[in-house]
């Protein structure tokens, strides 16, 4: 059995301030001990559960928060920034099933910590076929694309909410319960090591009920920035891309992973 895992950092047990997860600042290197701590007790507890091969993607901003010298040696790690083209390197039709930890809801979430989508200082909001889209729906149209469901998602109760709402049946853990931006309740990250295998193996156990997502096309996606000098930066040709008002483009597409990567440039 395949596991590919994407590890996020914004929805990590213990992380609720934007200079936790943030290179460079103060309290980065105590939330890089966290994430590694968290990743390894995922990757432990999908090797109980009977994984043979586990990627594990450091999806966070440039891609390279994991402390290396302490990771779990059942996986092998993708590290450094990504290309949506190919966001998950080595991923196949061959893996059964997609864990996502660490994510966060999408930008605008009422209470909902750290809540963005890809850009804390560009994007306001992003629409995909007139629905809203965050980066779990996002990463599961991309796993989708391969045929592979999302199994599992962590991160604070909002973010939990929302894989259910965008993916129907997977299976979730809260790593801690939001009541704003950078407050909630937070579990011991402990308790979150000793309880996350318990749910992680069920979801190995049954993932057989989860789906792989697809949106069925032809694709609009509508990109809300957060001003309008961020619109102004793109070309418009009124064939495949508009400009919808002040600060809002859209794209027009047939591919899904064109429309995607086309989202960001
Ligand atoms: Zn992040």
């Amino acid at each position: 059995m395949k596991i590919y895992v994407s590890v996020d950092m914004e929805g990590i047990a213990g992380i609720a301030y934007k200079e936790q997860t943030t290179r460079g600042e103060l309290l980065y290197p105590e939330s890089r001990q966290l994430l590694t701590d968290e990743v390894n007790a995922v990757v432990e507890a999908l090797v109980q559960a009977g994984a043979e091969e586990i990627i594990v993607k450091d999806a966070h901003a440039t891609g390279l928060n994991f402390l290396y010298d302490r990771l779990h040696p059942s996986a092998s790690y993708v590290l450094g920034p990504a290309v949506m083209a190919n966001r998950f390197p080595g991923l196949d039709a061959t893996f059964d099933g997609a864990v996502l930890i660490g994510y966060h809801a999408m930008a605008g979430t009422q209470e909902a910590i750290l809540d963005h989508s890809w850009s804390f200082a560009d994007i306001y909001g992003l629409e995909l076929n007139g629905a809203p889209i965050g980066e779990i729906g996002f990463e599961a149209l991309l796993f989708g694309l391969h045929g592979v469901p999302v199994i599992f998602v962590s991160g604070d109760d909002k973010t939990c909410a929302e894989a259910k709402r965008q993916l129907g049946s997977v299976f979730t853990y809260e790593t801690k319960k939001a009541t704003g931006r950078h407050s909630g309740l937070l579990k011991a990250p402990k308790r979150v090591y000793a309880e996350i295998g318990g749910v992680m193996g069920e979801a190995v156990r049954r993932r057989k009920e989860c789906s792989a997502y697809s949106i069925p096309g032809p694709y609009e996606m509508k990109i809300s920035y957060m001003n309008t000098s961020l619109a102004d930066a793109h070309y418009y040709n009124e064939t495949d891309t508009f400009r919808l008002d002040g600060r809002t483009r859209l794209l027009k597409d047939d591919d899904l992973l064109r429309l995607l990567s086309r989202t960001f440039h």
